[in-house]
């Protein structure tokens, strides 16, 4: 029956209040089938019955069903290299608090690393205003198993077959889902950001490592099982420095933080305007075409009609986007050349956790596996 009641949540959600009517035309759903799953989600606190914003047609129309989105929250996690952010948000990815903190590799435990995400978890409960979470979206560094429930390898945390959904349900008493997470991000920005409607979003994300994740149709792509498009490993050069994959010469080992630091002279925690101080050496120019030359590829293999970029990327200087405007068209098939865009995430520096927060609401509420 939970099948139906995601399917109702999900059109409120992306297409605002509707009919009942409207909403068994859509559902393929019959209209006492529609009413009892109504009747519930009113019962429950999810959705409210709201006059329709305009007649259209003759006589009385009835009411509409709108989401609620203070309804419910749930919490969304962001791990990365030596960072883990967190929020918790409504039912529409709005965060309601956040917080984050540091730990250092490789000396942390996971052990520790998830005992700080519990006592962050319920500092951000008060902070928000709410005694109940739906559930916990974590993304994580690296693939995790098909179940979703553990990382199989991540190279900067050093983490391998963690399984960290076990050791966060123990010290939270919620429900977890984990995902990879650059496709955590992808997720967010389909559901509430740039990618609503559409068909094929690549995210690309630059920060210790250059990552990338992709939902085509509204479903995140899990090749394998494992979520995780590795366009950071694709390798531009046989004889390249050695990557973290023990590979050499992936894009990876010319583009990432630790590189681009060096190119600047710096050491330590990389600056919010990085790619912007990098504009002006010498590496600029190679870095824009090792990433023209691994995007053209991805565009090939993926035809993705958005990219977004994320991270170090979101904040490049506006060049970038004009080298790869001018330059990628010609390396791509003529129907790509017209539909391809790229834009800066929008959500700022929380897109990580806000990643993991879209992940737990489609495990947890638009799946409709609570009702
Ligand atoms: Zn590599």
């Amino acid at each position: 029956m939970g099948v139906h009641h995601g399917q109702v949540l999900r059109i409120l959600r992306d297409e605002g209040p509707q009919s009942r009517a409207i909403l068994a035309r859509r559902t393929g759903l019959s209209a006492t089938t529609l009413t009892h799953v109504t009747a519930q989600l009113l019962a429950d606190g999810s959705v409210a019955e709201v006059e329709p914003a305009a007649s259209s047609g003759v006589g009385r129309p009835g009411l509409a069903i709108r989401l609620l989105p203070n309804a419910h929250h749930v919490a969304g996690v962001h791990i990365g290299a030596g960072l883990v952010q967190l929020t918790v948000t409504d039912l529409l990815g709005s965060p309601k608090a956040a917080a984050s903190f540091e730990f250092a590799l490789p000396d942390t435990s996971p052990e520790a690393v998830t005992a700080r995400i519990a006592d962050e978890i319920e500092k951000l409960k008060l902070l928000a205003r709410t005694d109940h979470l739906l559930g916990v979206g974590v993304g994580v560094p690296g693939p995790v198993d098909a179940g979703q429930r553990t990382i199989l390898a991540s190279i900067n945390t050093g983490w391998r077959n963690l399984p960290l959904v076990g050791m966060l349900e123990r010290r939270t008493g919620l429900t977890v889902v984990l995902e990879h997470n650059v496709t955590a991000m992808a997720v967010a920005e389909a559901r509430f950001g740039l990618g609503r409607g559409v068909p094929a979003l690549l995210y690309v994300y630059l920060r210790s490592g250059l990552g990338a994740g992709l939902v085509v149709d509204g479903v995140p792509f899990r090749p394998g099982g494992h979520g995780a498009v590795e366009l950071g490993h694709i390798q531009i050069s046989q004889n390249g420095p050695r990557c973290s994959c023990g590979n050499h010469g992936c894009l990876e080992s010319y583009v990432n933080e630790r590189v681009l630091m060096r190119a600047l002279g710096l050491e330590g925690s990389a600056p919010a305007d990085l790619l912007m101080q990098v504009e002006n050496t010498d590496v600029w120019g190679p870095t824009l075409a090792r990433l023209t030359d691994s995007l053209a590829i991805a565009i090939s293999l993926l035809t993705p009609d958005l990219i977004v970029f994320g991270g170090h990327l979101a904040d490049a200087p506006e060049s970038l986007f004009a080298h790869l405007r001018k330059h990628l068209p010609p390396r791509v098939m003529p129907h790509m050349r017209d539909i391809l865009r790229f834009e800066r995430t929008g959500f700022g520096s929380q897109l990580g956790a806000i990643g993991g927060a879209a992940v737990a609401l489609d495990h947890f509420f638009y799946s409709g596996a609570r009702y």
